[in-house]
């Protein structure tokens, strides 16, 4: 497989997964004050965490995910191994935009069954026109993980 590139991809620095660079917050809606859009402004001098550490899922060396599934095109930002449930590594997807297009979002649910690894996946709520900070979390895998997501939400627990 040929080393992908992010460009034009830039989700990541738009805010579509929420970081915090040099003590600012980047989150759906906000993105990083130095993204352009195209890039970065300041890349020089961007911090290793998260700037330089961070890979998506469709950027890293030897991904499970198409060659069509940049960011930018697919509409999903995939982050592998967010966690581990019950002995299961589980991915998490969320959107760039408001919600992950249907196309994109079949393929993940597709590909979590066939590789047992529940997904765990975002939108923004339909009836709130404003984009939150905070979207919606949603699980796909086994009735028990589902719960369990359930669950930590209800209790205010982080899930990652
Ligand atoms: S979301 Fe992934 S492909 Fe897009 S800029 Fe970030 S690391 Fe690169
Ligand atoms: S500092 Fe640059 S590389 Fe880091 S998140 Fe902001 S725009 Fe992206």
């Amino acid at each position: 497989m040929k080393n992908r590139s992010c460009q034009p991809c830039t989700a990541c620095c738009d805010g579509w997964v929420q970081i915090e660079v040099k003590g600012c917050e980047a989150y759906p809606g906000h993105p990083c004050p130095h993204s352009t859009g195209k890039g970065c402004d300041d890349y020089e001098n961007r911090p290793v965490n998260p700037c330089q550490n961070f890979e998506c899922a469709w950027v890293k060396s030897g991904s499970f995910l198409p060659d069509d599934f940049r960011p930018n095109e697919c509409g999903a930002l995939v982050i592998d191994n967010v966690l581990v449930w019950q002995g299961l590594k589980v991915d998490l997807a969320v959107p760039v935009g408001r919600e992950i297009p249907q196309d994109t979002l079949a393929w993940l649910m597709q590909n979590a069954e066939r590789t047992m690894r529940p997904l765990i996946y975002q939108m923004q709520d339909p009836e709130d026109e404003e984009t939150q900070k905070d979207p919606l979390t949603l699980a796909y895998g086994p009735p028990a993980f589902q719960q369990w997501v359930v669950e930590q939400q209800q209790a205010g627990n982080k899930l990652w």
